[in-house]
């Protein structure tokens, strides 16, 4: 593959809010093992699980660009190498080698050289630092191409050459050993949730063994944000709810997912659908986690084998259900609010009015940012993008077109529903000492329950 794209200088850092000192650049490796086996690994992973459907988009690509400014890293820069399409070139080259109906010609006339080690090096920061896996390119794409679902399984290539960002790896890594992303072991879970419950004097369930429902919490939650296990147990109290956390199934956080790496991925959805079998939940919800909601809702039932005996709903679904019930009762707030669309969650999830309904019944002006909804803009940090250090500078520059554009709103107080959203948008207001703060969904409507 010969490529005139340098990616050891991957970012202008100068923009119109801030400077950011451009970190060294590193590539990571993992395991010891000859280059010639990481390479033949990648190119085994890129087209391990190539089926027609992705032999169709990578032949059906007809270079129009429009995915270029659909992307956020490509519209701040302007940079042809965040082009998403480019960032399929890797696979696109083992597909021609290995797969396409014109494989053996390449190979044997030389037509295309083998990929290197170090060019597969350089496209971790492409498929990596430069992609949450956010989807507005595949929506884009008038060939209907999902771009971001190939960048998904170029990453799967990426995880068996041992060759991701250390900080996704070790995050993968420690979830499959401990059983938790963050270090929330289901001891570290258990004693947060006794110390909200003491904090909150509200009861709080865990391995119940039969309940109606099963909730689950992020790991981000657990340990950055547990006042989220607190709102969740007072609305269910408010709702009269058969419910219960599990210690067996209780973090929905899916860095398996984002690492590339399949099997981990597999075992953290196992557990939980396994605590909502052995509960006999008839709903599990999952929490204001992006890509959860992906992992579970729609790859639970590849990975159980079969259909899931019970329902997946996000906590955002579940409240405007029983807002539409006339069960979740709220008081008022005389506030405006604008809503940022976690990507995973509105446009890949499709649960984009069940936020807005519940905003409607707390009573709130909504103020849209534009784009929004399907088509908003990522806010930086989904896919792992806000776990991978030397991708902050970037990170940053993409972050200022969600300020913006939630300036332009004037709403009060912005609001989402996932909590890597929120960490991001914690980050990027402390970095560019922003003053808006950004609200969770969830914790405002536990805030403002109404009295039965
Ligand atoms: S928008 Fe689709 S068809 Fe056009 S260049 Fe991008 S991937 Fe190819
Ligand atoms: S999925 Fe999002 S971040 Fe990745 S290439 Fe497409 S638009 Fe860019």
């Amino acid at each position: 593959m010969t490529t005139d794209i340098d990616v050891k200088h991957p970012v202008e850092t100068e923009g119109p809010r801030h400077t950011v000192k451009e970190p060294e650049v590193r590539y990571d490796k993992q395991g010891e093992m000859p280059d010639a086996e990481r390479v033949q690994k990648a190119m085994h992973g890129f087209v391990k699980d190539f089926g027609r459907t992705a032999a169709i988009y990578l032949e059906s690509c007809i270079h129009c660009g429009m995915c270029a400014e659909a992307c956020h890293f490509y519209e701040v820069t302007g940079d042809p190498r965040y082009t998403p399409v480019w960032k399929l070139e890797p696979m696109k080259q083992a597909y021609k080698r290995e797969y396409g109906p014109f494989a053996a010609i390449y190979r044997t006339l030389g037509l295309k050289a083998p990929v290197t080690v170090g060019e597969l090096e350089e496209w971790q920061h492409l498929l990596y630092d430069s992609c949450t896996v956010c989807g507005r390119c595949s929506l884009m794409c008038p060939m209907g191409i999902d771009i971001a679902g190939l960048i998904s399984q170029a990453r799967h290539g990426m995880a068996q050459a041992g060759l991701m960002p250390h900080e996704l790896w070790a995050a993968a890594e420690r979830g499959a050993r401990e059983g938790s992303t963050l270090g929330a072991t289901p001891k570290v879970f258990k004693d947060r949730v006794e110390w909200i419950a003491d904090e909150n004097e509200i009861e709080i369930p865990v391995d119940k063994a039969k309940a109606d429902v099963l909730c689950t919490m992020s790991s981000i939650e657990i340990m950055k944000y547990p006042e989220s296990i607190a709102a969740t147990a007072k609305i269910m109290k408010h709702l009269g709810v058969d419910w219960t956390f599990r210690t067996d199934g209780y973090e929905a956080t899916n860095f398996g997912l984002l690492s590339g790496q399949e099997e981990w991925q597999r075992e953290m959805s196992l557990k939980l659908i396994e605590a909502a079998v052995a509960c006999g939940a008839k709903t599990l919800v999952l929490p204001e986690c992006g890509h959860a909601y992906g992992a579970l809702r729609w790859m639970g039932a590849n990975v159980y084998g079969k259909p899931l005996p019970f329902r997946v709903v996000h906590i955002s679904e579940f409240l405007a259900d029983n807002v539409r019930g006339g069960k979740l009762k709220l008081k008022k707030l005389a506030k405006s609010a604008t809503f940022h669309d976690p990507c995973q969650i509105s446009r890949r999830g499709g649960a984009v009015e069940a936020p807005r309904e519940v905003m409607a019944a707390l009573g709130i002006e909504l103020k849209e940012m534009f784009p929004t909804k399907g088509t908003a803009w990522c806010c930086g940090g989904g896919g792992g993008v806000v776990a991978i250090h030397r991708a902050d500078a970037l990170r940053y520059k993409v972050f200022q077109l969600k300020m913006d554009q939630i300036d332009a709103t004037g709403a009060e107080l912005p609001v989402t529903s996932c909590a890597n959203c929120r960490q991001t948008f914690d980050d990027g207001q402390a970095h560019f000492k922003w003053d808006e703060t950004m609200k969770s969904l969830l914790e405002l409507v536990a805030d403002n329950l109404a009295e039965a």
